[in-house]
């Protein structure tokens, strides 16, 4: 047993350098054009790619990593370079996510590297929950799965909303019911594999923020894939249902244990934008001058700095503890995964609006980054569940009553 320490690695440094300079290089210079354009940067993932950046091997590596540390390490590095590109690159991640923690090792290795592709053919995956009637609340999911015995297939049909790389993406993991009296117990995920007729973008959305994130819906008209997609296998789905029917408890909900293992990497996220927004006021407070000096030397702006400070670095102690914690098979007693993506979220919210008010009119203006790092951290406190489903996540778990 090593002793205890707060330091990275060699490899986790190797990591957080290589990130940041792709960042810095690469994502920050193009960052305010794809905002403005509002469409998937596919040459940035193209050059994502080309590094290995973007390639499940480089997800591989980072959820080998015994200490949990490199996902997050690598989102907030990413995130510090524009969140809307970064979720462009990660948002296959989700759906990566969701094959891992509900697909056999098989699926995993057949699924995951498709959704990625190569450099030269580069792929997307998609993660495919929420509805128009469903998103906190995922017991209410309405897609329907039914199993079609005589073809062994399963024929999928529904809508999901706000989808992150929705109907672009080559393969899409859908979460539906199998048996709508089980509520969230009776849900299984599925794979629709690149090319299957009956899947299909609806609505583009326009968005307040990460707008180089594509988000739509995603309709299932009589879809119909193998068996074999059907992540975790039909024996294991059977098996669970009979346990939910006879009213014992079974092992989690299909959608609920990809969030669980997301939630530390998504906070990472929103520290890397609210890095960038603290670094960024720091330096301009320090050339600012007002009444004669820089207005960083009045307490009423180097206290805001420091409170910002504070709150960032109070943030990427619970996100390195969540993801240590989901690694190392720690329960979360304590909802600590949600406590990491809630604090996270609203610091990104609060440090950003902090550095448009130290900046003044400059910072509302599009000739500087703060206005769109703050519309971009607002979705922090809403996608991955809510800050009120966080809340209710920790309250739950710190008092054993069942709030509502
Ligand atoms: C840009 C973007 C990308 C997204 N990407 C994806 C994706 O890739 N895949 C995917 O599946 N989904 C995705 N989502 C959907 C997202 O996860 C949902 O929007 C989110 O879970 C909230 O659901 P809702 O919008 O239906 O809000 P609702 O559930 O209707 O909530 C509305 C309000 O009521 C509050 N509320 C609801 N229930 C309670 C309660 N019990 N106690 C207290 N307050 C409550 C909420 O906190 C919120 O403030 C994305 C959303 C956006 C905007």
């Amino acid at each position: 047993m090593p002793d205890f320490s707060m330091e990275l690695n060699e490899d986790q440094l190797q990591i957080q350098k290589w990130l940041h300079d792709f960042s810095e290089n690469v994502v920050r210079p193009v960052a305010a054009e794809w905002d403005e354009r509002e469409e998937t940067p596919w040459p940035v993932i193209q050059e994502a790619a080309k590094i290995g950046l973007y390639s499940f091997d480089f997800i591989a590596t980072a959820f080998a990593d015994p200490t949990g540390l490199t996902l997050p390490i690598a989102s907030e590095e990413l995130c510090w370079g524009d969140a809307g590109i970064a979720l462009s690159i990660m948002g296959s991640t989700l759906a990566v996510a969701g094959i891992a923690s509900n697909g056999t090792p098989e699926q995993l290795m057949e699924w995951a590297p498709q959704c990625y592709g190569t450099p030269e053919d580069v792929k997307l995956g998609a993660f495919c929950v929420s509805e128009p009637d469903a998103g906190s609340d995922v017991s209410g999911l309405r897609t329907r799965a039914v199993y079609d015995e005589a073809k062994d297939e399963w024929v999928i049909n529904g809508t999901k909303a706000w989808i992150t790389n929705g109907g672009i993406a080559n393969t899409h993991v859908v979460v539906a019911s199998v048996d709508p009296e089980l509520g969230s117990r009776g849900q299984a995920s599925f794979v629709v594999p690149e090319g299957t007729p009956g899947i299909s973008m609806g609505q583009k959305y326009k968005k307040m923020g990460i707008r180089a994130s594509h988000t739509a819906e995603v309709v299932l008209d009589d879809c119909r894939v193998p068996g074999s997609c059907l992540l975790g296998g039909k024996e294991k789905l059977d098996a669970r249902l009979a346990k939910v029917r006879e009213g014992k408890k079974s092992a989690g909900q299909a959608a609920m244990a990809t969030f669980e293992a997301t939630r530390p990497a998504v906070g990472a996220q929103a520290l890397g934008i609210a890095r960038a927004a603290f670094e960024y006021s720091l330096d301009y407070a320090k050339e600012r001058k007002a009444f004669g000096r820089a207005i960083i030397e009045n307490q009423g702006v180097a206290f805001k700095l420091a409170d910002m400070c504070s709150r960032i670095e109070a943030s990427r102690l619970l996100v390195w503890r969540a993801a240590w914690m989901g690694r190392n098979g720690k329960t979360f007693e304590k909802g600590e995964g949600s406590m990491s993506k809630l604090y996270a979220g609203e610091t990104a919210v609060w440090v950003t609006e902090q550095a448009i008010q130290i900046m003044g009119g400059y910072g509302y203006i599009r000739e500087h980054p703060v206005e769109r790092w703050h519309r971009d951290s607002k979705i922090y406190t809403i996608f991955e569940g809510t800050s009120e489903i966080q809340r209710l996540v920790i309250a739950r778990a710190i008092s054993g009553v069942h709030i509502k």
